[in-house]
């Protein structure tokens, strides 16, 4: 069982993937060019959270096997979101790195199910969650093994589709000690933002990314107007790389 102790190098973390697997060979080649590129860990959503009806909604169950099947190649860990306690179930023995969605932050019967397992578990912000909320959600899980995620809050700010908000990654890093990631395609909403705000999270201090790619952003069925493609995730993880031992 991965450790975030072994997940975090003297460099920043990256987690890249689509944003939902769409069939094998989709994941078998975004898995195999972003390893090229040098990412660390792949995303590999199986359901995805739809805020409308009749929406793509990811391949399920289907796709435990791939994943399966892809570890075996390409020799990579794996982030996979569970939404619910029967998710904890199906992928807990599959998933290196276990996910909560900004949508589930405070399902508090999923994050008490997840305390009877011991993987790492990204835990993404909720949409207008406080600090008092994300910390004590990162509390249940275990300060050890949690990975705070700022993936951008709803604010009157309408510029992009979500605020990123580097100052509560601030705070749950310096003063609540949380290991933190961030993620630039959300907040983005648009793939020529995704760059410029990894950098920003960089910066200041994020201990990784994760973040949507693609091989061919346009074929993307979830999140596609901010899904980048691989040259421009490999630019972002060297970049990273300088921008992280600059600042350290
Ligand atoms: C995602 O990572 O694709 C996603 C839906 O993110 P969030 O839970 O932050 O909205
Ligand atoms: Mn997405």
């Amino acid at each position: 069982m991965i450790t975030n102790l072994e997940l975090f190098k003297n460099k920043p973390l990256i987690i890249a993937g689509p944003c939902s697997i769409s069939s094998r060979e989709q994941i078998f080649r975004i898995a195999r060019e972003s390893k090229e590129a040098c990412a660390d860990v792949i995303r590999c959503q199986l359901w995805k959270p739809r805020t409308r009806p009749n929406s793509f909604e990811g391949v399920g169950e289907e796709g435990i096997q791939w994943v399966i099947d892809l570890k075996k190649e390409i020799n990579l860990p794996v982030a996979m979101e569970v939404m619910c306690e029967r998710h904890v179930d199906l992928l807990k023995d599959v998933a290196d790195v276990l996910w909560v969605g900004a949508r589930n932050m405070q399902n508090y019967e999923l994050i008490k199910r997840l305390t009877h397992e011991k993987h790492p578990v990204i835990l993404k912000r909720g949409f207008i969650s406080t600090i008092k909320e994300w910390f004590g959600a990162a509390e249940y899980l275990g300060l050890d093994r949690v990975i705070a995620c700022e993936r951008g809050v709803r604010t009157g700010a309408d510029s992009m589709r979500f605020t990123l908000d580097l100052n509560s990654m601030l705070v749950m890093k310096h003063d609540k000690k949380v290991r933190v990631i961030v993620d630039p395609s959300h907040p983005a909403g648009r793939r020529d933002m995704v760059e410029p705000l990894a950098y920003a999270g960089i910066a200041s201090g994020a201990d990784g990314l994760i973040i949507e790619a693609h091989y061919n952003p346009e074929e993307e069925l979830v999140d596609r107007d901010q899904t980048i493609d691989i040259p421009t995730l490999e630019r972002i993880i060297q970049k990273s790389s300088t921008i992280h031992s600059a600042v350290q």
